[in-house]
This record gives structure tokens, sequence and C-alpha cells, in this order.
């Protein structure tokens, strides 16, 4: 079909009647969208995960009465209330069994089904509305196409094969009569197992199914009008921003602007398809095109945030002059399965940081065995909680005076690392501690702000 757009909704867009009301209004606004993939109600992911890492038999009862109560209230408003109401009992039936499963012994593959429930239970609701304001809508289960690695908890798609099994399965159901309702998030490896692709990760499965089936826009349609200067929730005076490049908001997503998965932009990019974000609530206000060329390209674009983030110092007076240290620390970091994100480095030092990262079972911790090896060869200082806050442009580096504007505005605050020169998208400032907000928006004013 020509011009087909893939709208994604987020767990706000869907999270109760009302707001899966306007988000319908959205899809029917729009001739050209005829696939929808949708999160898990807003708070669902969460309270999944919680059963998922083990807890008592209480909590595990309270959460399932606040997971029938949040489906219960969209139920109350549709037809057919006995055959939905009984769908979602099998749902959370099945997540009390997994519960128990978790508190005797828990894992990232228990983790993944656990958490599936919630966009299984959502996009069936979904169905339900569209069919209650009369239009026609199909249930599709995202993960007969959706095919990953059988890395649990933060699984990587295999494009080749989503593309032969949307085109076979997915592309013949679409028509200008019906709407396809999929789930974002969840995926299955070769052996059918259910897997997820992390955290937020929703934008990034509608993004690999535009990419499959070649569509000509992929809509994100979340709580905020597109993408701002910063997350408007910190920073009161962020506006938002009409076009970016592929680049800029992969940057920010990457360095933790929430509204974007970091990985949507890739397969959109493969593609050239441009990507539309936008309030589901209040679309009349337009939002941001993410494009390979927008017309503008500002020094300074945007800020972005990522608190709790590892910083580790490595030091070795034998550093001086020798070769193959690097390559030492960073096997150690690739065994034990660590992503170095910023690296600095000094005469006899290195500093390097983690990120908590956006894997589904939220663990990230750094094992102690790691360190040990570490210890072998070098002193290792590790701290912890530190935030980064990224300055993300173009061109920074090109024209003098440029970064001076940032060096004022954050001078300050106490800075433990800077990192700059990588990218020329990108200038990092690791802070000591305190309040990120106030150096958030000293950085605003002074970058972004007329
Ligand atoms: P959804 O559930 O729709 O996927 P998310 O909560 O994942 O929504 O992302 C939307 C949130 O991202 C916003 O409510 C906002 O607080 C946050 N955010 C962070 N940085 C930005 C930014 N630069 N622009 C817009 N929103 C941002
Ligand atoms: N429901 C999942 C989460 O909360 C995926 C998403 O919303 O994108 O992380
Ligand atoms: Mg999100």
């Amino acid at each position: 079909m020509e011009n087909l757009d893939i709208a994604k909704f987020g767990g706000t867009s869907v999270g109760n009647f009302d707001a899966m009301t306007s988000s319908y209004k959205v899809v029917v606004g729009n001739k050209n969208s005829r696939i929808v993939v949708i999160s898990a109600c807003s708070g669902v992911t969460n309270l999944l995960v919680e059963l998922a890492n083990g807890t008592t038999d209480e909590k595990i009862d309270e959460i399932i009465e606040k997971l029938r109560d949040i489906h219960e209230q969209i139920i109350i408003h549709l037809e057919n209330q006995h055959e939905l109401r009984n769908y979602i009992e099998g749902h959370l039936k099945e997540i009390k069994e997994q519960a128990k499963v978790a508190q005797k012994s828990t894992n990232d593959q228990l983790t993944d089904s656990i958490v599936s429930h919630g966009e299984l239970m959502s996009s069936f609701l979904f169905v339900a509305l569209f069919k209650h304001y009369g239009t026609d809508a199909q249930w599709f289960d995202v993960r007969t196409v959706m095919r990953t690695d059988s890395k649990f908890s933060c699984a990587k798609p295999v494009c080749d094969e989503i593309k032969v099994l949307a085109h076979d399965k997915l592309l013949p159901l679409i028509n200008d009569k019906t709407i396809i309702i999929t789930q974002g998030f969840i995926g299955s490896n070769t052996m059918g197992e259910t897997t997820t692709l992390g955290r937020g990760g929703s934008d990034y499965t509608a993004a690999l199914l535009g990419e499959a089936l070649d569509v000509a826009t992929i809509s994100i349609w979340t709580d905020v009008a597109g993408v701002y200067t910063t997350d408007p929730r910190v920073v009161k005076a962020a506006k938002p921003i009409a076009e970016l490049s592929y680049v800029e908001a992969a940057e920010m997503a990457n360095f933790g602007a929430k509204v974007l998965h970091p990985s949507t932009m890739i397969p959109a990019v493969r593609k050239n398809i441009p990507i539309f974000v936008g309030s589901s609530k209040e679309p009349e206000k337009g939002g941001t095109w993410v494009r390979p060329e927008p017309q503008s390209q500002p020094h300074f674009r945007a800020l972005a945030l990522r608190k709790n983030q590892t910083l580790i110092v490595l030091s070795s007076p034998v550093m001086v002059g020798a070769t193959g240290f690097l390559a030492n620390v960073f096997s150690v970091f690739a065994k034990y399965n660590h992503s170095i994100d910023l690296v600095s480095t000094s005469e006899i030092s290195i500093a390097i940081t983690l990120d908590a990262g956006t894997t589904t079972s939220g663990k990230h911790e750094i094992s102690e065995a790691m360190l040990n090896e570490l210890r072998q060869f070098c002193h290792v200082k590790v701290e912890t909680g530190l935030p980064l806050i990224a300055i993300i442009g173009n061109k920074m580096s090109e024209n003098a005076g440029v970064i001076t504007k940032a060096f004022d505005a954050i001078n300050k605050f106490s800075v433990r690392m800077i990192c700059y020169g990588a990218s020329r998208h990108n200038l990092c400032f690791l802070l000591k501690d305190g309040d990120t907000t106030e150096a958030l928006n000293a950085l605003h004013q002074a970058l972004l702000e007329d």
C-alpha cells in the first residue's frame, strides 16, 4: 500500500478508556494508518517486572488486583464484557503462576514471559475499543513476525527474518477496511519462546515493522507534543523541535531522552523512513519530524540526561609508554558483557563509564569477579549514581568559541568527567552529584533559550 503509516502508541496513550479513545481518533484520522503497535497500559510493565523479580505472596495478590483494576476500568466501557474479562482473567492466572515460580528463582526468560502479558492484554482491549466505535480491527500476535535472538531481556531483532515473516504473515492482512493492532516490545526466538527488546522497546518494534514493510512513515504517539529541547517535565522552558536529523535524534535517545528508544532510528535510517513524534491527546499541537536532512543544523539542539552512571577509574604506573593496557582493560569488560560508554585517559589511568542500560529485568550489577580480574593488573576505583548530561548539536568542534558557552554555564557545578571529540554531535558532562535539574536548567538557558 502506498503511503502506509505505522502508528505506535505508548503506555499513557493506552492507559485508560479516554486515552485509548484519543488514540483511536488519531488512527482513524489518518487513512494511511493501517498498522498500530501498542505498549502495555501505563504502569503495567513496572508491576509485571516487580512480580518477575520475585516478591511475597501478599504483594503478588496486591499487584494482580491492581492489574485487574487497570484493565477492568477499560472493559466497563466496552461491549462483550464477559469475553474480555475472561481473556484478562486467563492472563492474570498465568501471571500469578509465573510470579510464584519467580519467588523461588527468577531469570531473564521468565521475566520476558511475565512482562509480555502487558502488551498482549492492552492490544486485545484496544481491538475491542475499535469495534466499540464501529471500526473493524484485527488483533495480531507480533511474535509471529518479530524474530529475535535468545538474549532475553534485551533481545536483538533478526531483521532478514522479520522481513520475510512480515511479508508472509502481516502484509496480506493489510487492506483499507481493517486496522491491524499488534504489540510493541515483545518478540520470539526460533524456538517460539517469548523475548523482549528492552524497556521502552515498542518504539523500536514500530521502526522494525516499518522497515520490514517499507512503510512511508513511522508515527510515535506519546504524552508530549514531539521531541523537546530537553525533557519538558524537568525544564519548564523546554520547547518542541519541529525537525531533527536521525543522528541528532539517535544521540538524544542514546543519552537518555526517553521519548524515543535509542534503537528506533536504526531501521528508519536503513530505509530512509521519516519518523513523526506527537501527542496522542493533543495531536493538533503537531510534533517533531525526524528526517535525514532537516533544514536547520544548529550548534546546540538539545540536552539529555542519564542518571545513575557508574564511573570506573583504572590506574597503573606501568601504563606509561606501555602498549596493550587499554586492550587488556577492554577485553575484561567485553568478557563480562559490559558495554563501555564514555572513555577518558591520562598518563597512568583510564576512566570509563557504564550505563545502567534498558534491559527489561533492570539488572545491571557490576560483577565482583570482573573487578577482581581488573585488580590483577591495575588499581580500580568505582563511583556510582552519577548523572550524565549530554549536549546534542551539530559541528560543535568546527568553529572556535562555540563550546565556551557550555563551559561557562556548567562552571558552577562539579564536573567529574568530560567527553568530547568522538562525535561532532555531542559534548558530555558527568557531574559529581547534586541537583541535575539546576544544571539542566542552567545549560538550557545558556544554550537553547534566546
Ligand atoms: P511512551 O509511554 O509514550 O513511550 P515515554 O514515557 O517512554 O512515553 O516517553 C515520553 C516521555 O519522555 C515524556 O513524558 C518526557 O517526560 C520524556 N522525555 C525525556 N526527554 C524528552 C525530550 N527531549 N522531549 C520530549 N520528551 C522527553
Ligand atoms: N511496555 C514496555 C515498557 O514499559 C515497552 C514500551 O512501553 O515501549 O518498557
Ligand atoms: Mg517509551
